[in-house]
């Protein structure tokens, strides 16, 4: 069977509670989901946001830290408990991670492009799972992604995959606002759909992302001919249910082009 490539992008809101602690349940139960996919012949990228959110309850700070203090100081810690514990989780299913931290720089010239490339392929050659975040140690304020949204993009078109899938806290884009009882899950946005104007530019308190970037990403990336699925990490079994479920399972669907 020929193995289809799927880059998975969680936030920063799926992976820690309420209280900003890392969701270790929600990240062991998204581990077994990658572990399905991966039996089910799918290569898997994962993109995973958490790093700051992590730090930040690492480490008590009495003093102030202006924002890129915070995000350097926080990232550098909080990327290695993430990884750690990715480490654990992907174990108990023989499967070799590697650590990609990357910077925007690394997309903009020919030559870097090309090297950033190379690293994702070599890795997916030797299954080995890549788990991709930005490096926000050294990611200059004016030359960062957006967010993981962007970056995990701008991954699933150089990994050539067929197909994204960006896991955050709601079931999809809704036709107004999620908390209303009235609001709807748009199912399938078509090349040429005109939804810009449901785009709510509300945020996640954790998170750099939210639905104005998942949008303008799942529309470029659908554009250049990947499918974007938009879905709720925090449900049972999402992953699966998406690829076995499609009817079933809410979530938005971009067409692509
Ligand atoms: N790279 C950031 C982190 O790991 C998250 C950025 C985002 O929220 O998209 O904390």
């Amino acid at each position: 069977m020929t193995r289809k490539r799927i880059v998975v992008k969680v936030g920063s809101n799926v992976l820690t509670t309420d209280s900003g602690k890392l969701n270790i349940t929600r990240m062991s139960s998204l581990v077994d989901q990658i572990a399905w996919l991966r039996q089910n012949a799918y290569d898997v990228v994962l993109v995973t946001s958490g790093a700051v959110a992590c730090g930040r309850k690492e480490l008590q700070v009495n003093h102030s830290l202006d924002s890129v203090e915070q995000r350097q100081l926080f990232s550098a810690m909080g990327q290695v408990k993430l990884i750690n514990l990715y480490y654990d989780l992907f174990r108990e299913y023989n499967i070799h991670i590697g650590q990609v931290l990357t910077t925007k720089e690394n997309f903009q010239s020919e030559r870097s492009y090309q090297n950033q490339k190379a690293c994702m392929e070599v890795m997916l050659e030797n299954n080995v799972l890549p788990i991709v975040n930005e490096n926000d140690t050294v990611s200059i304020e004016e030359l960062m992604f957006t967010d993981n949204d962007e970056l995990s993009g701008l991954i699933a078109l150089m990994v050539g995959a067929e197909m994204l899938v960006l896991l955050t806290g709601v079931d999809g884009l809704y036709n107004g606002d999620p908390m209303d009882a009235g609001s709807e899950v748009i199912r399938r946005v078509k090349p040429g759909d005109d939804v810009s104007r449901y785009i709510l530019s509300s945020k996640s308190a954790v998170g750099r992302g939210g639905m104005t970037s998942k949008f303008n990403t799942a529309i470029s990336v659908a554009q250049a001919g990947t499918r974007v699925l938009i879905a709720c990490g925090n449900r049972d079994n999402i992953l699966p249910d998406l690829i076995e479920r499609p009817l079933e399972t809410t979530h938005t669907e971009f067409v692509p082009s």
